[in-house]
């Protein structure tokens, strides 16, 4: 890194067979070498660290550790586009291990989520790094690279983007994102602000995490309407609805549709469940409050069932219910919206007679939060001219997309990113200027790192392949195929 400009190195989130541990350097260079300035867009942890070979693991982050340690990088800030643990939780590794992280930059409710988090790692608070709330607007400079934040429309609240730029070249750093502009509660996708900025920014650093899906991402409020639907057609009164914990906007989805329908609410979980539950209440979601007089809402179920009346919705992340809670089969539905974690609980279903709509048969149902590839055909209309560096994504996925890729229009570049690859990002173009090994720091047991090389973890661990080889380009052939139909083979 000795020319003047701006450089790019993924250090988890191009990883070589799964999803998790998203890291991102920018790094740019002024006076020719003389003074570096640097920034980290999240850190998060690595999912399969059973998998990376070492005894005693309890966790794996991506390798930051130069970048913390070594002054010439003049590290100043580690933004946080949301609040999920594979964008976060790998600061509270670092803080464990002894290292000292500079100012974090994040969302009100990303905060909530972090305060929680140290009381449970226990992390004192003099070591707790300063953290400042960003909000969609907001502008930090560091010496001459400028931050702009953008909201993203997301699974939870105050998800940001961010346009990083250095003298003329921009780069739109997307974060977790679809394009949804219905999102409740929480501002969606700063489109305008793309639209007005598209022309100049030369990189998009994207969420092409769901890329393989046709069409645009599942937004909330026809996920809210097919719920609703549902109901009614099926005249049921007895709804159970479960919810992936981490995925708030899908307790609020799942509650406004049980308040359109006039179904009293209680809610029912694991821990999991009711620490997002409270994390909700902090960040000031109060569904008593938005149900008025019109429903009861209970925060657990009455020990008293008939206390709900006869039309309700249990809402929740339970994997199975207690046998008083099935009742009347013909007038309950049971609603799936992620296959295998609520498995037992569609066996329990099948066994009592209710009837169960899955995402199998409706995967509107599991709600979205990433981009598909349609997203990103709407996000291209205002940036045409950038060159799409797809991320969140395993390396097989995004060399299978090539193709499609190109199909649809998007300047990729070439080579795609694998973790530890250097970047130069020019106004007149792009150039890779190290492929290194990549690594992640492993914690243990007795509380040390230790720097394990990245290898395939496939069929390791408990995370299998985060995505099927085979399906994924199944995927995009079909998709391709529909392509060439509508625009012809060019
Ligand atoms: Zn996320």
């Amino acid at each position: 890194m000795q020319d003047t400009g701006l450089y790019w190195r993924p250090l988890g989130g191009n990883n070589i067979d799964q999803i998790s541990g998203h890291c991102y350097q920018y790094t740019c260079v002024e006076q020719e070498g003389n003074k570096k300035t640097s920034i980290i867009i999240d850190l998060g942890k690595f999912d399969n660290y059973q998998a990376v070979g070492v005894d005693n693991a309890i966790a794996a982050v991506p390798d930051v550790v130069n970048l913390l340690t070594d002054k010439s990088f003049n590290l100043k800030a580690i933004f946080l586009t949301h609040s999920h643990p594979d964008h976060l939780n790998g600061l509270f590794h670092y803080l464990r291990a002894g290292y000292k992280l500079p100012t974090l930059y994040g969302g009100k409710y990303t905060k909530i989520v972090l305060d929680d988090m140290y009381d449970y790692f226990a992390i004192p608070m003099k070591n707790r790094p300063k953290f400042v709330v960003i909000k969609d607007g907001d502008v930090r400079r560091f010496g001459r690279l400028k931050i702009e934040v953008l909201s993203s429309s997301h699974t939870c609240f105050d998800a940001y983007g961010f346009l990083i730029s250095f003298n003329k070249v921009t780069v739109y750093h997307s974060g977790d994102m679809k394009v949804d502009n219905s999102t409740f509660f929480k501002k969606p996708t700063n489109i305008k602000r793309l639209k007005q900025v598209g022309k100049k920014v030369n990189y998009v650093v994207g969420d092409f995490c769901e890329i393989d899906h046709d069409g645009i991402a599942y937004r909330e409020c026809d996920v809210y309407k097919k719920i609703v639907d549902y109901v009614k057609h099926l005249r049921k009164k007895k709804i159970y609805m479960t919810v992936y914990p981490t995925h708030v906007e899908m307790y609020i989805v799942a509650f406004l549709a049980a308040l359109k329908l006039k179904l009293s609410v209680a809610f029912h979980g694991d821990d999991d469940f009711y620490t997002y539950m409270r994390y909700l209440k902090k960040y000031g979601m109060d569904f008593a409050k938005l149900a008025g007089n019109r429903i009861k809402v209970f925060e657990k179920i009455p020990d008293n069932l008939n206390e709900l009346g006869n039309r309700w919705a249990i809402i929740g992340s339970y994997r199975k219910l207690e046998e008083q809670y099935w009742v009347n089969p013909k007038e309950a539905l049971l609603f799936v919206t992620a296959r295998s974690r609520f498995m037992q609980l569609k066996k329990q279903a099948d066994a009592k007679g209710v009837k169960a709509i899955s995402v199998s048969d409706e995967p509107m149902l599991r709600g979205a939060g990433h981009a598909f590839i349609g997203d990103w055909q709407i996000l291209q209309q205002y940036i045409k001219k950038a060159v799409y560096i797809p991320t969140h994504c395993p390396n097989f996925v995004l060399d299978s997309f090539c193709e499609l890729g190109r199909l649809a229009g998007f300047n990729l570049i070439n080579p795609l990113p694998h973790n530890n690859m250097l970047y130069f990002f020019g106004v007149g173009g792009y150039k890779l200027l190290e492929e290194d090994k990549a690594f992640w720091q492993v914690l243990t047991k007795d509380g040390k790192m230790v720097k394990v090389l990245q290898c395939p973890t496939a069929g390791h661990g408990t995370i299998r392949n985060t995505y099927s080889r085979r399906r994924t380009m199944q995927q995009f052939k079909i998709i391709e195929h529909k392509m060439e139909k509508k625009y012809g083979n060019c």
